[in-house]
């Protein structure tokens, strides 16, 4: 917060008091021109003393935010697991939110929730297009499929010459 701000918010209300004090003491002695300047002032160091008042409350607003995101990061720090090749977000009924990309993570702070690929174990991150594999990756359906893939282009051009 800045400090230098309240100090001039401070001397501002301080100005307005000692103007206030003077036109309360100044019985007759004050012409009236003199009266309505000394009010001027008045009125313009209350204001300025307002303005400095709503920047630093705005301030307090901003700092107030930063505190709760940096709360957030922590909580959210704490419950981050790497479960290799991914990240996954520990829940209160442990459950796991996800999975994320580690590569957007690592890279920019991005939670990029992956995209299942229609075989057991296969995620696809759909911002860095990488392809992540777990530990349910299954091989054997993976190459059962791709010889099918494979069988069904052949069947294809096989038709064509
Ligand atoms: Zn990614």
């Amino acid at each position: 917060m800045d400090m230098a701000t309240i100090s001039t918010a401070v001397s501002s209300v301080k100005t307005a008091i000692d103007i206030a004090k003077t036109l309360k003491d100044s019985d007759d002695l004050f012409e009236k021109a003199e009266i309505k300047l000394q009010l001027a002032e008045l009125i313009s160091s209350l204001a300025d003393a307002k303005m400095q008042i709503a920047e630093v409350q705005e301030e307090l607003i901003t700092s107030d935010k930063e505190k709760n995101e940096l709360k957030e990061k922590l909580s959210l720090n704490e419950n981050l697991i790497f479960e290799r090749p991914y990240y996954v977000i520990k829940q209160n009924d442990n459950k796991n939110d996800g999975p994320f990309c580690q590569i957007c993570y690592d890279n920019d702070n991005k939670f990029i929730r992956l995209h299942d690929r229609n075989i057991n174990g296969a995620w696809n991150c759909p911002v860095c297009h990488q392809n992540f594999y777990d530990e349910d990756y299954d091989v054997e359906e993976a190459e059962k499929r791709a010889k099918t893939e494979l069988d069904r282009k052949m069947d294809v051009i096989k038709s064509v010459y």
